[in-house]
């Protein structure tokens, strides 16, 4: 196929490998009844492999309308298919109805804006199965101690469960990206592994320490306190870094520090 020329803005670098697409719709393994969207469908690789998929319906998501005419010619005779032509960090999730299942390889420059959409909107969305750039994957499931951890790694693994599936070589793109890809798949709980009570305060601590993720947390904590002597009340090792704290230490750091907290 000749294509649409690519629009590198919009993170157009199209899957032309089957094998990868086929095995990323199998991953999500769609069930009868399913309500699907898909992020950028572009030319249609994935969603050639959706449309074979028992899904109840299927939301094809596209910014760019000059991919429209082509996706309703192959699809739109389908009537489980709705085609929108739509920015997907705009776009709003219906009022009503299940959650959604989400598929899509998404675009690089705005990777991190359409995870944390879809973290915001984890009440509607039962799990998703993405493609990203090898090193936000990885970032995603990686644990203290490693260079990758931090915010994104910390909130996705309390709200869900992160798996990184396969990896995928750059030069199966048309054009060829800069960077390898990897499918990952996130599974949005109705609770976080462990209670937050307040979690407008522990993202402030988030931000907070890892913004300086290097500093021990005696340093970091001290804007919480009126009197940085009462941080000795947290029963907390204060030598050590953010970066060394499991997701659920730092939830735990965070309840003890908001009795203490200047507010
Ligand atoms: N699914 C196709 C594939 O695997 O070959 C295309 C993937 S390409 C990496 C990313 C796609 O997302 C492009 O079709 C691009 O036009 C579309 N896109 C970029 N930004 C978008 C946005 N904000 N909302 C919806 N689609 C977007």
């Amino acid at each position: 196929m000749v294509g649409i020329a690519p629009i590198k803005r919009l993170g157009q670098h199209f899957l032309r490998d089957e094998d990868a697409a086929r095995r990323m719709v199998e991953s999500l393994a769609v069930s009868p009844g399913d309500h699907v969207i898909e992020i950028g469908p572009g030319e249609g690789v994935l969603t050639h492999w959706l449309a074979r998929s028992p899904a109840k319906s299927l939301t094809l998501i596209e910014i760019d309308g000059r991919l429209i005419p082509g996706l309703l010619a192959r699809f739109g005779s389908d009537g489980r298919f709705r085609i929108v032509h739509a920015d997907f960090l705009s776009w709003e999730f219906p009022e009503s109805g299940g959650k959604y299942r989400v598929i899509g390889n998404l675009p690089y420059a705005v990777t991190s804006p359409i995870l944390f959409r879809l973290f915001d909107h984890r009440i509607r969305i039962h799990d998703a199965v993405v493609m990203v750039q090898k090193e936000v994957g990885e970032r995603l499931v990686s644990g203290p101690g490693c260079k990758a951890y931090g915010i994104p790694s910390v909130l996705f693994q309390l709200y869900c469960r992160v798996h990184l599936l396969f990896y995928v070589p750059r030069e199966v793109f048309r054009p060829v990206p800069e960077v390898d890809s990897a499918v990952i798949s996130v599974h949005f709980l109705d609770e976080p592994v462990v209670p937050i009570a307040d979690e407008t305060f522990f993202k402030t601590v988030l931000k907070t320490v890892f913004g300086q993720r290097r500093k021990m947390l005696r340093n970091t904590l001290k804007p919480f306190v009126d009197d940085p002597r009462s941080l000795e009340k947290l029963d907390t090792d204060l030598r050590r870094r953010p970066e060394e704290l499991s997701p659920e230490a730092l939830v735990a750091l965070s309840e003890k520090l908001i009795r203490y907290a200047v507010r």
